[in-house]
């Protein structure tokens, strides 16, 4: 029997919860902070030392050592330093752990390594933390003890966004007072705020840890750069929400533990479509929230994978010839007083706020697809969006039947007058139960899905932070509501008005939707001739930040200045150069230090073997004919290992970082592809036990 573990009991027991701070806090302090977090302002100095001390006795109790200021700078993952609780003794050499209110509002992080694109010159280094009251404060346990950590963020001197969070909480704020106007026409006084709300699917790969020792490539790149592809892959379709195997199950039950101490809601797990790959989804919540709490997501799944000795790959797309991964952005607005604005109802064509609410996104989706796609490219993006089981690199909108048919009589007709329904599901089992179907079916191939009752943003990369995508919806979605409301505010006659506008935007817009296969190559020539934008990577997404129109959208909001859209533009360029970089250079030695030393040494059993048979007077054909074969691809990784060094060589002395991030992609990963292709071939001509790398059937099979 397997220990019982009570989920009640340990949820959120390493978090600062608001019990725990109704139970230490006085009551008028307590009222301060819960005041703060939900309304906003400033907590008083007086307040911030005594939550301060309630916090540190907290985290003491609770074995911790340290504190930290837990940020997300424009790494993509998060950053801590860790700084004790000791104090300078008395006279008579007693220490008393000390913790102010100044400490845990504001850190100051000698963080001049961290990319700012310019925003910092080394030389005006500062940087400081502040206090994201509304991100409960957590333990985190690990061999370095337990540390106290604050969700924080990360600005420069002068006030500038140098993380991913400052942007998201901005935009927060925007989305929130502009879809307040929207409900306000609609007579819902009783709100004050509409909070985005976010429920990150996340996938994974699990694979044994001495077999990820073993690959160069995985530890330097997170992916494999060489490798043939197994016999069997995806095909049978046999993985997804297949039976979990023991090792995978007992890593997943440890996992759930450690998440739910730390208050994340891990909810549903299942394996994914390709072999050794999994997914975990917490419940929604708060889009900062949710974002903090994916980042300890992805750190959980690796400090758990290592005790179960297996290696967990957040990579986009750690195997090629098998699915990558993603990480599905579910997204909402829901107001205080409870209502789902993306909530239809049973009759969505008569839910005029309804309406109007999707006629806003569908207009922001249209008008920023190319922000939207930008927000969720990464480096190793590039190899998903597009590719065949990906969402596609083009923005579109899945309404599902009855959405879309409502559309279509409110553009055709102006008004909606009839809804299709679900009905009912008839098995065709007299014992099972019949039951109403939902209205739409599902489309797995929109990057853009209406699910219900929100959105779910398919295109995000498993490894990236959530912050981007959740800020630019936020920011795009906020315009449309001011535009919105601007027109509504002053109507007349609001009925007349609010049906023009959204007859007018769904026929303007009307472009965007698309309820058909997103996979299919046709999808692609129609998409351009509806001059929907088609960015196919990372580096040819990165302007999208600068042009008018999107640098008009944020600063309108104050979500972004143009210096800070113009560094982060410099700072995506860096990442992905740097990246492309790293991958080259593993390439090159795992080329010349392994795989052309394997062939060599190959090549030389199998000449031997030729000599001995020709002696023995018999025919040597066979082996002499493999042993030109493997001197060829011998030749050739050598021919592409030459290209791809000096296509290094070049790229290296490119100083400006657009064009370097271009010659990566144009120019290195290329001759990377071309060295690869000759290695992987020789893979499939060598006997196994001279092969020097696990190969995809060892990685991926045998967990
Ligand atoms: P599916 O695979 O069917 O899309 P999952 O259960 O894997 O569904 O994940 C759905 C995610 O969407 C979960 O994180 C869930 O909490 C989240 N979600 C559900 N309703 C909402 C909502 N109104 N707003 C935002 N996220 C939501
Ligand atoms: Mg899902």
């Amino acid at each position: 029997m397997s220990e019982v573990i009570n989920v009640e009991e340990i949820f959120a027991s390493k978090v600062f919860t608001r019990a725990t701070m109704k139970e230490r806090l006085p009551k008028n302090v307590y009222k301060e902070v819960t005041n703060v977090m939900d309304r906003g302002g400033e907590l008083s100095p007086a307040a911030a030392d005594v939550v301060a001390k309630a916090m540190k006795d907290w985290a003491v109790e609770n074995g911790a050592t340290h504190y930290t200021h837990w940020f997300q700078p424009l790494t993509g993952i998060t950053a801590e330093k860790h700084d004790s609780f000791v104090s300078h003794p008395d006279e008579s050499g007693k220490m008393i752990m000390d913790f102010s209110g100044k400490e845990l509002i504001k850190g100051e992080p000698d963080a001049s390594s961290f990319p700012s694109g310019g925003l910092r010159a080394t030389f005006e280094a500062r940087g400081y933390t502040a206090w994201d009251i509304t991100s409960p404060a957590f333990l985190k346990e690990d061999a370095t003890g337990v540390i106290l950590c604050i969700p924080t963020a990360f600005c420069s001197y002068k006030g500038e966004a140098l993380d991913k969070k400052t942007p998201l909480l901005r935009s927060m704020e925007a989305i929130s007072e502009q879809a307040l106007r929207i409900v306000r026409l609609f007579g819902n006084d009783g709100a004050t705020k509409v909070v985005a709300s976010v429920g990150p699917e996340q996938e994974y790969f699990l694979i044994d840890r001495e077999k990820y020792l073993k690959r160069p490539d995985l530890i330097f790149a997170g992916r494999t750069l060489f490798g043939a592809p197994a016999p069997k892959g995806q095909e049978m379709e046999d993985h997804y929400f297949g039976t979990i195997r023991e090792r995978v199950g007992a890593y997943m039950k440890d996992l759930n533990i450690e998440l739910w101490k730390l208050g994340v809601t891990a909810k549903t797990q299942h394996n994914e479509v390709a072999p050794a790959q999994h997914e975990l989804a917490p419940i929604y919540e708060t889009a900062n929230i949710a974002v903090d709490h994916n980042q300890l997501v992805m750190e959980t799944m690796k400090k758990v994978a290592g005790r179960h000795g297996m290696t967990c790959l957040l990579h986009e797309k750690p195997f090629a010839g098998v699915n990558g991964s993603g990480k599905h952005n579910n997204w909402s607005l829901t107001t205080d007083n409870g209502v789902n604005l993306l909530d239809p109802g049973d009759t969505p064509n008569e839910n005029i706020q309804f309406l109007l609410v999707l006629a806003c996104i569908i207009k922001a989706v249209d008008i920023h697809a190319d922000l939207l796609r930008q927000s969720a490219s990464d480096v190793g993006n590039d190899h998903r969006l597009g590719a065949n089981e990906a969402p596609p690199a083009i923005i579109s909108i899945f309404l599902g039947e009855q959405l879309e048919d409502v559309v279509r009589q409110l553009v055709e007709t102006g008004e909606a007058a009839h809804v299709l329904q679900g009905g009912k599901l008839d098995t065709g089992v007299s014992t099972l139960p019949d039951f109403e179907k939902d209205a739409t079916d599902r489309n797995r191939t929109s990057p853009f899905a209406f699910t219900g009752n929100k959105f779910e943003f398919r295109m995000v990369g498993s490894a990236d932070s959530a912050a981007s995508p959740n800020t630019i919806l936020n920011a795009m979605i906020a315009e449309a509501f001011c535009e919105a409301a601007d027109v509504l505010e002053k109507a007349d006659d609001f009925e007349l008005a609010v049906h023009d506008l959204i007859k007018e935007y769904l026929t303007d817009h009307q472009r965007i939707i698309f309820n058909g296969n997103g996979y299919a190559p046709e999808w692609v020539a129609e998409a351009e001739r509806r001059g929907l934008p088609n960015i196919k990577s990372m580096v040819e997404a990165v302007d999208t930040l600068t042009t008018e129109k999107s640098v008009k959208l944020f600063e309108k909001f104050g979500i972004f200045t143009r210096a800070e859209l113009e560094s982060r533009e410099e700072v995506l360029y860096e990442i992905y150069a740097k990246s492309i970089n790293i991958e080259a250079l593993t390439m090159i030695d795992m080329a010349s230090k392994q795989i052309i030393p394997a062939l060599i040494k190959y090549s030389k059993s199998l000449a031997d073997t030729v000599i001995a048979v020709k002696e023995a007077g018999a025919d040597a054909s066979v082996t002499a004919g493999l042993l030109k074969e493997v001197s060829e691809k011998l030749s050739a990784m050598k021919t592409a290992l030459v290209k791809l060094e000096e296509a290094e060589e070049k790229a290296n002395a490119i100083t400006n970082a657009k064009e370097q991030a271009f010659y990566y992609k144009d120019v290195v990963k290329e001759a990377m592809e071309e060295l690869r292709t000759p290695a992987d071939e020789a893979e499939m001509l060598v006997d196994k036990k001279v092969w020097p790398l696990p190969t995809y059937g060892d990685m991926i099979f045998e967990v």
